[in-house]
């Protein structure tokens, strides 16, 4: 008898027997929705806009946080903006959504665009932080192939001046 079982304890075993995986799809509800459609069928960038303060949404919200107020109107906003705040990415690191590595270096940068009163994340085609100060006007480039995801923007650009 093995001295586990003698003292009343017994082991348990764990098999690993590979990985699993789950494709799924998720429902993003009317205001998204129009948004995305925005992206894909039209390369424009819609926002929404609060009936009692004024504000502009981007990304869309259907209620406005200090108002309360339904919002229903859209506007359109962008496609050129300012950074407001950025960071290069240099560690590696593996993207939550897709269990695949995320390529680095990469720089991630809140935009605010023309006619919006918040910001958009998304993907700066610069790594170079030398090159980038926040401030600095950056345009929106669309996938020639879109499908209505936030990925129709394949990434924002600087707008060289001048
Ligand atoms: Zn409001």
């Amino acid at each position: 008898m093995a001295k586990a079982e003698s003292s009343g304890k017994v082991e348990l075993c764990m098999v690993s027997s590979g990985e699993t995986e789950v494709p799924y799809d998720w429902h993003c509800g009317p205001y998204w929705s129009r948004f995305f459609r925005g992206l894909r069928d039209e390369r424009k960038i819609y926002a929404t806009k609060c009936p009692s303060c004024g504000r502009v949404y981007i990304p869309p919200r259907e209620v406005c946080g200090p108002c309360f107020a339904k919002m229903e109107e859209w506007v359109e906003v962008g496609p050129e903006g300012i950074i407001e705040m950025f960071t290069v990415v240099r560690h590696a690191y593996t993207n939550p959504s897709t269990g695949r590595p995320v390529r680095t270096p990469r720089t991630d940068v809140y935009v605010k665009l023309d006619g919006a009163d918040t910001t958009l994340m998304h993907r700066l085609n610069e790594t170079d932080e030398s090159k980038i100060s926040v401030g600095m006007r950056v345009r929106a480039i669309f996938r020639e192939k879109r499908t209505g995801t936030i990925h129709d923007i394949e990434h924002f650009q600087l707008v060289k001046s001048g």
